[in-house]
C-alpha cells in the first residue's frame, strides 16, 4: 500500500465519522524499515514519523534531519529512565509515560532545559503483564500525578491485544481521556486504524501499511 493510499482511507474515515478533515494525525512508524524506504516517504512529502526505540532513531534520524526540514519524530515504545534525556532531545512527543519514575524523570529535564515534548500516557487497556503501560483502574491517579508534576499531558495512547476487538480497547481509553478532560487519542495501527478514528483518535501509528512488513531478519 502507498503513502497516498493510507492518507485517502485516513480522510475517508475522518468523513465517515464526521470528524474535520485532517484532523487525524499520520504518524508513519519507521522502526526497523531499511533507509531508502524511509528517504521514499520523506520524498512524497511526508515528516511526521514514529520510531519505538531511542538508539535506533538516534542511528538514523540525526543525518536524515539535517536533509529534510520540519521532521517530527515521535517515541511510541517503551522509554528507560536512562534514555530520557537523550529521547527529550530527539522527539517533539512521546507516547510511552507509563510510571511515576520516569514522570518524575522527565518533570526534572524539563526544568532543566525550559521545555517538553508533548506527551500521551499510554494506558495497558488490555491489563496484559507483557506490555507497558498504566493499568486502566490507575490511569486517573496517574494522569493527576503528571499533571501536579506540570508535564504538558497531552493524551492517551494504547495498544491493544493482538487478540481481541481492538475497538473495544478504543472506547475505553477514549472514555478514560473524556473524564480527565483529555482530547488527544494515540491509537490504531496498521489493521485497525480506521476503527481508531471512528472511536476518536487523534494520532495514528501506521507502519507496515505504508513501508511494507518489517525485516528483523
Ligand atoms: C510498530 C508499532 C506500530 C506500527 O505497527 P504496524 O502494524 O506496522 O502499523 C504502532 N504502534 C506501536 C507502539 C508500534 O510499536
Amino acid at each position: 500500500m502507498s503513502l497516498e493510499e493510507i492518507k485517502s482511507r485516513i480522510a475517508k474515515a475522518e468523513r465517515a465519522a464526521g470528524r474535520a478533515p485532517g484532523s487525524v494525525t499520520l504518524i508513519a512508524v519507521s522502526k526497523v524499515q531499511p533507509l531508502d524506504r524511509i528517504e521514499a516517504v520523506l520524498e512524497q512529502g511526508h515528516r511526521v514519523f514514529g520510531e519505538n526505540r531511542v538508539q535506533e532513531a538516534q542511528g538514523k534520524w540525526p543525518a536524515l534531519m539535517e536533509r529534510y526540514e520540519g521532521v517530527d519524530l515521535h517515541l511510541i515504545g517503551p522509554l528507560q529512565t536512562n534514555k530520557a534525556r537523550a529521547a527529550v532531545e530527539l522527539f517533539s512527543t512521546i507516547h510511552s509515560v507509563d510510571r511515576p519514575k520516569l514522570a518524575r524523570t522527565l518533570a526534572r529535564l524539563a526544568q532543566e532545559r525550559g521545555a517538553c515534548p508533548g506527551l500521551f500516557i499510554q494506558v495497558n487497556t488490555g491489563e496484559e503483564p507483557q506490555k507497558a503501560g498504566v493499568p486502566p483502574d490507575e490511569a486517573d491517579d496517574f494522569v493527576a500525578e503528571c499533571r501536579a508534576m506540570d508535564l504538558p499531558v497531552r493524551g492517551l495512547m494504547c495498544i491493544p491485544p493482538v487478540d481481541e476487538e481492538p475497538s473495544l480497547h478504543f472506547a475505553l481509553l477514549a472514555k478514560i481521556a473524556a473524564r480527565n478532560g483529555l482530547n488527544e487519542l494515540s491509537m490504531g495501527m496498521s489493521a485497525d486504524f480506521e476503527k481508531a478514528i471512528a472511536l476518536g483518535a487523534t494520532h495514528v501509528r501506521v507502519g507496515s501499511a505504508i513501508f511494507g512488513e518489517r525485516d528483523y531478519g
